[in-house]
């Protein structure tokens, strides 16, 4: 094709970059929770209560007793690329869920959002953006931490909501969503609400967990994962190269006929990585028919400096500078805890 006319290059205005930015960082509901949730753990919260509407069209709100904003950083807190989280000059050494400063310019540009926040010696208040445009900051009543409520979501990309599934399939993304991070920090508390049709029911609770890390993760796991699972689990504590491996995985009795019920978190952070789960089902391949898959919630933690979480605007890729060693750790690891598990059974029935 012909160009007719000499193509003007311009520079694109805020509203039109935040929107580009939202269709990678806020897919869909489960997104925008992931990241309103996320922020709040890096707020330092005990306690995060999440509601949602109608699978997250309608509303999601995220109310957590963190740290809070202060005021007159409510403004800076909806633009893009603002943080508190790095410096910039550091992006190999990141200990914080979020580092872009993307999340919510992205949910301001294609939702309705308002941010009402306390933080210590500072008056509540709050501050709405809907379309990109940012209203005054305004007093607020709030005691504690932050609540960010998101209404109507893609209201602005109607596109992007011809996409989204069932208002259930969504809700169920949101769900999984909530489940993975709540593994990530058991001693925070986490409710989930479904406020769809006036009426609100709780789909999901686990209180803040106790003890050592991993006692509250057994804990944790036990209420997301059911008591089967935390009487069939393994302690996994293994160490290669400076990756650590730690979590529970299930004996090969307690298996699933999907690979549903498999976590995986590098720095703390819930990932979706082949490589890991790859890993994983080689580690039970002596144990397991071709039709069942393991179950486990596997943590592996190392130096930020051995992985990159830069790979994708959702973070939930991750590359390790050395593969072969997380791939290594998860197989030998398990296999020697199964192999272990194996001969305690079998010692037992020898006696
Ligand atoms: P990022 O998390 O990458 O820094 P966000 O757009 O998600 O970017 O948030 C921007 C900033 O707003 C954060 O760096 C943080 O200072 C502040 N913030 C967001 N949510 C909260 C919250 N729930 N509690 C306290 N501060 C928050
Ligand atoms: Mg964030």
């Amino acid at each position: 094709h012909i160009l007719d006319s000499q193509p003007v290059i311009r520079q694109l205005d805020e509203g039109a970059i935040n929107r580009i930015a939202a269709g990678e960082v806020v897919e869909r509901p489960a997104s925008a929770v992931k990241e309103l949730v996320e922020n709040a753990l890096d707020a330092g919260a005990t306690r995060i209560e999440v509601t949602v509407a109608d699978g997250g069209k309608t509303l999601i709100r995220v109310a957590d007793d963190g740290c809070g904003i202060p005021p007159e950083a409510l403004p800076l807190a909806l633009s893009r690329h603002a943080t508190s989280k790095i410096d910039g000059s550091d992006l190999l050494n990141i200990h914080s869920f979020g580092f872009r400063g993307e999340a919510l310019p992205s949910l301001g540009a294609v939702g309705r959002l308002t941010l009402t926040s306390r933080a210590k010696g500072h008056e509540a208040a709050e501050i709405k953006v809907s379309g990109g445009q940012l209203s005054a900051v305004k007093p607020a009543a709030l005691n504690k931490g932050t609540v960010a409520e998101l209404r109507d979501l893609f209201y602005a990309t109607p596109a992007r909501l011809k996409f989204l599934r069932t208002d259930r399939a969504e809700m169920q993304a949101v769900t999984d969503v909530i489940k993975r991070l709540a593994m990530a920090e058991p001693f925070v508390g986490f409710t989930l609400s479904d406020a769809s049709g006036g009426d609100t029911r709780t789909i999901f609770r686990a209180d803040p967990e106790s003890g050592d890390l991993f006692d509250a993760l057994h804990g944790r796991l036990a209420t997301i994962l059911g008591r089967d699972f935390a009487e069939n689990a393994l302690k996994i504590d293994a160490t290669r190269d400076g990756i650590r491996m730690s979590g529970y995985a299930a004996l090969p009795t307690y298996s699933r006929g999907a690979a549903v019920a498999q976590f995986l978190f590098v720095n703390g952070r819930p990932v979706k990585d082949k490589l890991l789960t790859g890993a994983l089902r080689a580690a039970y391949f002596d144990y397991l028919s071709r039709d069942r898959h393991p179950v486990a919630a596997l943590f592996l933690d190392c130096d930020p400096q051995l992985v990159d979480v830069n790979v994708h605007p959702a973070k939930s890729e991750v590359r390790f500078r050395d593969p072969g060693t997380a791939r290594g750790l998860i197989v030998s690891g398990l296999r020697h805890a199964l192999a272990e598990a194996g001969h305690r059974a079998s010692t037992t029935v020898a006696h």
